[in-house]
């Protein structure tokens, strides 16, 4: 198999943001549209997501990405057209010191000012919400309703055929080895293409497209492993995506039983992608402390995928000249996949985009005018 000789939009990487930015482009009539992943669709970090969808962050522009996310992914059995399994069981913050309160407080001010339905609730009513929780040492939580969680593999497979419905060329096996902007060229092991334009959605992997492309894009991959259960009898059919801030576990319902998955502050930044034990201890303990009736539920598999960190944990999102990039989203790019794909449709075809991303462009960290960083990072 051979790329074809010229594009367009060339989009790198077939995860839920490039699948979402080829099938925005071609739905809005862009001609030529080629997405080259390396390996098979959604093979990246994608498939490795948790599934979590939410509106609940610190700032406007990850609030307004996640909220018309979630919108999407309510209409993604009519646009796209796909059943993705959302279940919108809410999200629920657990929060146990007062300046975790204080910072959620004005977060959920934020979020209401923009159309969010979240608000801060008591320690009563989260545990009504979330039985399996143990409450010792909470002092409140921020609950949104309408937050949830899908199927990451459907959305990149929802994403895929449609845009291959409308003429988009999806090609896997094959890697990108080269970028010259000034030429317009993109080399692959399977043959050049001549380029109208660049789009780097190579997840964790986005630094050293930057790189051949001369444009910098500070994106760190750090390994995260979840967990699932045996199947647990009795377990309510409804259970909300439930975080212990400051433990950072979380669990959510995944068929007959729970995913679980917990940040670790030991895991040194690479490519590691292998599954190990070594975090299940720790995990074990946060169990103890916030929902001790789970200790004793059998395990089953678990996997290791990467967050694509940036400095500020925010994502990268812009354009220069005829290179654009979504990248960097440090652990929230599957749930606003499809607001990014219509940023950069909107990026590409020079129209204002759907959510102002200016303070994302990749430039901030050249000029060192980063802004607060995202704190609702799980
Ligand atoms: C354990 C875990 C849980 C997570 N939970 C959530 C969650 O609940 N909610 C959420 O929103 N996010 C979650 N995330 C983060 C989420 O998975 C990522 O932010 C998101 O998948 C990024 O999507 P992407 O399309 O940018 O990257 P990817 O899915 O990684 O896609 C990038 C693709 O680019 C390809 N590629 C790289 N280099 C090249 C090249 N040179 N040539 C061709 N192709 C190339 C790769 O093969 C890859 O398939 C989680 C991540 C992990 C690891």
């Amino acid at each position: 198999m051979t790329v074809p000789s010229s594009a367009d939009v060339v989009v790198i990487g077939g995860g839920a943001i490039g699948a979402s930015i080829a099938f925005h482009l071609a739905e809005a009539g862009v001609r030529d549209v080629v997405l080259l992943e390396r390996d098979e669709l959604g093979a990246g970090s994608t498939c490795k997501a948790a599934g979590g969808v939410r509106a609940q962050f610190s700032d406007r522009i990850n609030i307004e990405l996640g909220a018309r996310s979630l919108h999407a992914f309510a209409d993604f059995g009519q646009r796209p057209g796909q059943e993705i399994d959302l279940h919108r069981v809410g999200y629920l913050f657990l929060l146990s010191t007062p300046e975790d309160v204080a910072s959620f407080e004005r977060d959920v001010q934020l979020q209401n000012e923009l159309g969010i339905t979240s608000r801060m609730i008591d320690v009563a009513e989260a545990k009504r919400l979330s039985p399996l929780i143990e409450t010792d040492g909470l002092l409140a939580a921020a609950w949104s309703p309408d937050d949830g969680h899908c199927t990451p593999e459907s959305v990149v497979l929802g994403y895929a055929r449609a845009a291959r419905r409308y003429g988009a060329t999806l090609l896997t096996g094959v890697t990108v080895t080269g970028i010259d902007r000034d030429a317009g060229t993109v080399t692959t092991d399977r043959g050049t293409i001549r380029a109208g334009a660049v789009v780097c959605a190579a997840g964790a992997w986005s630094a050293a497209l930057g790189d051949l492309a001369g444009v910098p894009l500070p994106v760190t991959p750090l390994r995260r492993q979840i967990i699932f259960t045996e199947p647990m009898p009795g377990l309510a059919g409804v259970v909300p995506f439930t975080i212990d801030f400051a433990s950072t576990f979380y669990f959510h319902r995944e068929g007959p039983g729970l995913l679980m998955g917990m940040s670790d502050p030991e895991q040194a930044p690479g490519f590691q992608l292998n599954y190990d034990d070594d975090w299940l201890p720790r995990l074990g303990a946060a169990i103890g402390v916030r929902a001790p009736s789970l200790i004793d539920v059998g395990l089953r598999n678990g996997w290791a995928g990467l967050y694509e960190v940036t400095p500020d944990h925010n994502a990268l999102i812009g354009r220069a000249g005829n290179f654009l990039y979504a990248t960097g989203f440090s652990g929230h790019g599957f749930l606003q996949a499809p607001a990014v794909g219509e940023v950069i449709r909107d990026l590409y075809l020079d129209r204002p985009p759907v959510v102002d991303v200016g303070p994302l462009t990749a430039e901030r960290f050249v000029a060192g005018a980063a802004g607060r960083p995202e704190s609702h990072i799980v």
